[in-house]
């Protein structure tokens, strides 16, 4: 397999070259005892790459075509976060406006980064975007 370089990347929200952090998977060759003999990290088009200036996350594919000058696919994903609010109606008729985003904020304040990605989930809803224009599609 021939791995990219990451020079071959440019970031697809900010096209910046040569800051990524990409998720890597550790190979090894094991001998008949169990050992490793060395130890190689290996990613490829598929693998996720993180922008380090825009924290942009895709894949290290998007990352080369951007790179290559190629359009790359956007999509608008659609995600919920359930909050909690105490209020004296069965229906909840008497929150305001304030309190909902109040109990939104504090849901939020609450969380780590990576609990933050747990209490989201996966979009209830995804679409891809038109490229802009001047771009192909
Ligand atoms: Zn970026």
């Amino acid at each position: 397999m021939t791995q990219p370089r990451s020079t071959q990347l440019a970031c697809p929200r900010c096209e910046v070259r040569g800051a990524f952090i990409i998720d890597v998977l550790p190979k090894d060759h094991v001998d008949e005892q169990g050992r490793g003999a060395e130890c190689n990290r290996q990613w490829d088009a598929s693998s996720c790459c993180t922008c380090l200036h825009c924290h942009h996350q895709a894949t290290a594919g998007d990352f080369i075509a951007k790179a290559r000058g190629a359009s790359v696919a956007r999509y608008d994903h659609a995600f919920t976060i359930a909050f909690s609010v105490v209020s004296s109606h069965p229906m909840a008729r008497d929150v305001a406006p304030a309190q909902l985003r109040a109990a939104i904020l504090t849901r939020l304040a609450s969380l780590a980064d990576d609990e933050l990605n747990e209490a989201i989930g996966a979009p209830y809803d995804s679409y891809e975007l038109d490229a802009p224009s001047g771009e192909e599609p």
